[in-house]
């Protein structure tokens, strides 16, 4: 579906992404790990990513259920200690002042940390759920993940059951509402800006895919080319999520004479 080569980076190539955004009726962001890359969360894959320390099968859903305690003894070090802390960055709160501004219809994050919606963005579909609430396997009752729950593990529900971080596990589908949003947004997007992600997940990265094969264009923000990059890209800003997200939401906005209301 790509027209050209990617171009890559600098301003020039930042005014003509931002003139596509402006243009634009419908603008889907599909994020990934990357963009939570500078709130001080690694990545999974890669020279940086966790699976280089740590052995991913204590989030496999089979594991998980026949060795609770050994798994969450890691998910709450790791998920809830490390990483639960972290704040949005400069790259989350750009989407946000874009779509308050009206220049971004939805995101489709990949990423389960909840940093879009505490950065003020409202039309997020969490592809692959959220750390921030568990889900009662017997009962499918969720509660928010907090304190008293995470003290004591395995968390257990009053019904008695065990408590799962509502996230997808290795082994275990994709939420359906989610699934069917995401790939409603893929079929409807007239442009999709793509952050931060590796496009090696299945069948997240089908998204991108699913709009380049409706001819829309795809802009694509990451230090390093990614499996979208000479497939699918038309446009490919190099570098950090922040400084690039910041520059492009500032021309967008500029463009529109500062106020944030688009043209
Ligand atoms: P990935 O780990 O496969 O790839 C991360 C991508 O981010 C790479 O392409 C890398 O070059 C890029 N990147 C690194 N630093 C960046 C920066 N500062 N700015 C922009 N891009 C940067 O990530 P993925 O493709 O999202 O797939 C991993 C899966 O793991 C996802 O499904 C996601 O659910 C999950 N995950 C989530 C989180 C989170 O919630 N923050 C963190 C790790 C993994």
């Amino acid at each position: 579906m790509k027209d050209r080569e990617p171009a890559v980076g600098g301003a020039r190539d930042l005014d003509r992404a931002a003139e596509w955004i402006r243009r634009g009726a419908r603008v889907v962001a599909f994020t990934g790990a990357g963009i939570s890359v500078e709130s001080g969360i690694p990545p999974f894959r890669g020279e940086e990513g966790l699976w280089r320390q740590v052995d991913p099968s204590f989030i496999e859903i089979d594991r998980f259920c026949a060795e609770p305690l050994d798994s969450w003894r890691k998910i709450r070090e790791i998920f809830y200690e490390h990483f639960g802390h972290a704040r949005p960055n400069a790259a989350h709160e750009a989407l946000a002042r874009l779509e308050r501004a009206g220049f971004l219809h939805a995101i489709v994050t990949q990423n389960i940390d909840y940093l879009h919606q505490d950065a003020g963005s409202r039309s997020v579909v969490e592809f692959h759920g959220q750390s921030k609430q568990l889900r009662c396997l017997s009962c499918d009752r969720t509660v928010p993940a907090e304190a008293p729950l995470l003290e004591k593990l395995p968390p257990r529900c009053t019904c008695g059951g065990l408590f799962k971080p509502d996230f997808v596990f290795f082994g275990e589908p994709i939420p359906a509402k989610a699934a069917e949003s995401a790939f409603a947004l893929a079929e409807t997007a007239d442009l999709m800006l793509v952050v931060g992600t590796s496009g090696e997940v299945m069948p997240a990265c089908q998204i991108p895919l699913a709009a380049a094969a409706r001819g829309v264009r795809i802009i694509e923000v990451n230090p390093v080319p990614s499996a979208f990059t000479p497939r699918i890209t038309n446009l490919f800003l190099q570098g950090k999520a922040g400084p690039v997200l910041s520059s492009l939401a500032g021309r967008v906005l500029g463009m529109s004479g500062g106020d944030g209301e688009p043209a």
